[in-house]
């Protein structure tokens, strides 16, 4: 068994060990890998153990592994996200060669998105960046833009409105965490119960290598792992 390997069955633990203690059914939380400045071979490996979906910050270089991965023969169909930011000469780029952008925080950048996803491809899975505890310098919405957006966006016709993320600063401890990322539930809910959306988000993206147990407890239902299977950037 390779290193990447077993740190995903150790990742699935805790993902696992996380849903219990919350009292919530393992199957409703996702494993996103994100395998940013790693290369094809590792996702490659952890494919081998039956993971689907993975995360990519950086346009040129996630669309090279897309495709690096796509020639690769056996290789089963893998699900590429998109959660860097994306700027508007890079949304051809990702409407070409991603199945969800989890970094959308502009109308411009989810118009571009839409009106460039190709014919033949399904449409786009989408969720907005919310900026849950006010990081000056961090891109997402403020909270308070979150729901205008997310109606303009589940209009575009190429597009398919699915959720909210959020990447918070990491807290002192649990409990801090737990309570910035029930922020983002709140929130979350809010919309849906807004009733401006026709179909309901259901994907609530929250939750890295250092507080998945945390965005469990709150309600993530995607959980974003770097560095616990791939190693140290
Ligand atoms: C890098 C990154 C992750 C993974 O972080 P780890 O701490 O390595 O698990 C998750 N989400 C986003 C948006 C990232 O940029």
């Amino acid at each position: 068994m390779t290193t990447i390997v077993r740190n995903l069955q150790l990742v699935r633990d805790r993902i696992t060990t996380a849903c219990f203690a919350a009292n919530r059914n393992p199957a409703t939380v996702r494993l996103l890998a994100v395998s940013k400045t790693f290369g094809a071979d590792a996702v490659a490996d952890a494919a081998t153990d039956g993971q689907r979906a993975f995360g990519e910050n950086y346009i040129a270089e996630g669309v090279e592994k897309v495709l690096a991965l796509r020639a690769q023969a056996g290789m089963p169909a893998l699900e590429w996200h998109c959660i860097g930011p994306v700027q508007s000469n890079k949304t051809r780029l990702v409407a070409e060669h991603f199945d969800w952008v989890q970094s959308v925080d502009r109308l411009k950048i989810a118009q571009r998105l839409s009106e460039q996803r190709p014919a033949g491809l399904p449409p786009l899975q989408i969720c907005l960046q919310v900026n849950i505890d006010g990081g000056a310098n961090k891109s997402g919405l403020a909270p308070g833009e979150v729901l205008a957006l997310a109606q303009e966006v589940s209009q575009l016709p190429n597009l398919v409105l699915r959720g909210l993320m959020a990447i918070p600063e990491p807290g002192a401890d649990f409990d801090a965490d737990c309570a910035v990322h029930a922020k983002t539930k709140a929130l979350f809910d809010e919309i849906n119960a807004a009733g401006v959306l026709s179909v309901a988000m259901d994907t609530l993206s929250m939750g890295m290598t250092a507080d998945l147990e945390a965005a469990i407890h709150s309600g993530s239902t995607m959980v974003r792992v770097g560095t616990a299977i791939f190693g140290k950037r």
